[in-house]
């Protein structure tokens, strides 16, 4: 039986700029030397990672970084904390810097309001790579939290500034910030989550009802994915979230269903690609 699927993929889905930047500037010089060193994952998505490492990028952890010698490092767009710049000085290590210009900006107001003695919090995921370089600013001083239920057993000073990681909801982000004040902090907060993520929330709603059901692309870790995947399911129950196209089968679908793929700021339009091959063979 063939499924006859109607299958589009959202323009305004795929890579953000920050994303882009790096990966392009990996590619020319793997291109160049042949093999390029990388801290973590390039980007959160597998099959983008394995589609480099195949071009010649090695991921390396934290705890590989001080046996490396002479040699070039890319940084990744999350960024890093400074104690990864220290470590490449003393090692002679060229760092190939694609932090994000989004994220670099909050690093250095996050560093600005630590150096004038201001109690910071930082809305954002325990061990997200952005949220380790954005707590390196402060020399770990600042504190950061997940949720409104995390804060209720922590000891928070009355007075400080509130940031968050870029990619974080901004409905969730609003409603903390409105809890806290209600509960009588004093808080200075700064909506520092990134345009390229927000503004894809319109996009996406406007999107996701125009079809039966919806194929949502994003790698497991992507932190926009999981906020970005969550709009989508709002507006369209029907939303099932892939990693791998290997993931889809023909019994997710009905006949003639209209399909509608989107992704996350992270996720290649390479792979939404294959993802509509898939449904066009059902
Ligand atoms: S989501 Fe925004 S902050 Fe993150 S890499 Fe993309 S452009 Fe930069």
């Amino acid at each position: 039986m063939a499924y006859n699927l109607k299958v589009s993929i959202d323009k305004d889905s795929g890579f953000c700029f920050g994303v882009v930047y790096a990966i392009d500037m990996a590619e020319d010089i793997l291109e160049e030397d042949g093999y390029l060193y990388c801290l973590g994952d390039i980007v959160h998505n597998d099959e983008e990672v394995k589609r480099l490492k195949e071009k010649g990028l090695r991921i390396i952890g934290h705890e590989d970084l001080p046996n490396l010698k002479n040699e070039k490092v890319l940084i990744r767009a999350h960024g890093e904390a400074p104690e990864t710049y220290k470590i490449a000085l003393e090692n002679n290590i060229s760092l190939i810097d694609a932090s994000c210009p989004v994220v670099l900006k909050l690093q250095n107001r996050i560093k600005s309001s630590h150096d004038e003695d201001e109690k910071i919090l930082i809305y954002g995921k325990h061990g997200h790579a952005e949220v380790i370089g954005l707590q390196g600013q402060t020399n770990q001083e600042a504190i950061v939290f997940q949720s409104m239920e995390e804060l209720q057993g922590m000891d928070i000073p009355e007075k400080f500034t509130l940031y968050s990681q870029t990619t974080k909801s901004t409905d969730q982000f609003y409603a903390i910030k409105n809890e806290l004040i209600e509960k009588g902090y004093d808080v200075k907060a700064n909506d520092t989550i990134c345009r390229q993520v927000s503004n894809r929330y319109n996009d996406l709603e406007n999107f996701v009802v125009n079809f039966e059901k919806i194929v949502f692309v994003s790698g497991k870790k992507s932190s926009n994915g999981k906020v970005l995947y969550e709009v989508c399911r709002a507006s369209n129950p029907n939303t099932f979230f892939v990693s791998d196209p290997k993931e889809i089968t023909a019994d997710m679908f009905s006949v003639n269903d209209r399909v509608g793929i989107c992704g996350a700021t992270s996720t290649p339009m390479w792979l939404m690609e294959e993802v509509k091959a898939v449904l066009e063979a059902f």
